[in-house]
């Protein structure tokens, strides 16, 4: 039996730079991780099948769920018979903008290379999960990475200077599919990813807080005011930087002095409590 932790990222910058021929956006983000993680355990069975269990009723439990899917083509790619059950022990919000689904199938792949002996490098899982997902590599090497491509090419950069991460979702679910399918991207107004990666490299916080920025933001915001609206709230209870992760419609705020993260989460349970809210390190 292997557990491996599975934590969820934001994204510090997302751009979208243009819509390719096979319908991708090309994207410039830079991903970090934070200490909200679920935990998959996979244990070997006695035939061959692949078992999905969980404490959340709300993913797929079959063939659709990631983890299932990253279990399937690591069993065929190194062409392994036996069966497991992955227990998906789950925290992240599900469809938040928080990878939750594809750090699940990053952890799968790498307690499958250890629970079978498998001798592959991080590089070789992280090309098998780009075949599932474009987050799935950003999620098997984990920390803080500037993703190129459609998101599966990752170049590791220092961690951010460490702070805390309020993040508050929405009781809705966005599906990152209608965003992108929304977004028009002659009207997208281009970020300082340039300028983020030099402030990253100088542990400037204050030019990170300066420059966060996602080009799918006003599309999610049409679409859902709600999540507008809890940025607006954000900013006005004295978060140092806010901005949505992903296509949302988890919205997170960076706070460094632990003085204002007391007095935000305050205000938050005075007036965004019908909300799931979460309070954690930035671990990238
Ligand atoms: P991303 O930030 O990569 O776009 P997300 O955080 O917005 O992802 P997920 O939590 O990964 O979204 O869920 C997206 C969809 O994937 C959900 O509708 C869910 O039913 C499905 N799904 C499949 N497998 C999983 C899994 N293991 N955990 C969560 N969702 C899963």
């Amino acid at each position: 039996m292997v557990t491996i932790k599975a934590p969820a990222k934001i994204n510090l910058a997302l751009d979208t730079l243009y819509k390719r021929d096979d319908n991708y956006h090309e994207v410039e983000m830079i991903m970090t991780t934070v200490d909200l993680a679920d935990y998959i355990t996979v244990t070997p069975r006695n035939d061959d099948k692949i078992v999905i269990q969980s404490n959340e009723f709300t993913i797929p439990l079959n063939e659709k769920n990631l983890a299932y899917q990253a279990a399937e083509l690591f069993r065929k790619h190194f062409n392994i018979k036996q069966g497991v059950e992955i227990y998906i022990k789950k925290k992240i919000p599900v469809a938040a903008g928080l990878a939750g689904g594809s750090s699940n199938a990053a952890a799968t792949l790498k307690a499958l290379r250890e629970l079978f002996k498998v001798d592959c490098t991080m590089d070789e899982l992280a090309e098998l999960g780009a075949r599932l997902g474009s987050d799935i590599p950003f999620c098997v090497y984990g920390g803080t990475a500037l993703a190129t491509g459609r998101g599966e090419i990752i170049h590791p950069i220092p961690s951010p200077p460490k702070c805390w991460v309020i993040l508050i979702k929405p009781r809705i679910g966005v599906s990152t599919k209608e965003i992108y399918e929304a977004l028009n991207a002659n009207e997208v107004q281009h970020l300082d990813i340039k300028g983020m990666l030099d402030c990253i490299e100088l542990q400037d916080y204050q030019g990170i807080c300066n420059r966060l920025g996602n080009s799918l933001e006003s599309v999610t915001f049409e679409r859902y005011p709600v999540v507008e609206e809890i940025k607006n709230k954000l900013i006005q209870f004295g978060a140092d930087a806010v901005l949505m992760s992903g296509s949302g419609p988890t919205v997170f705020a960076l706070v460094r002095k632990e003085y204002k993260l007391r007095r935000i989460i305050n205000s938050i349970n005075g007036c965004l409590r019908e909300h799931e809210v979460y309070a954690v390190r930035l671990i990238g």
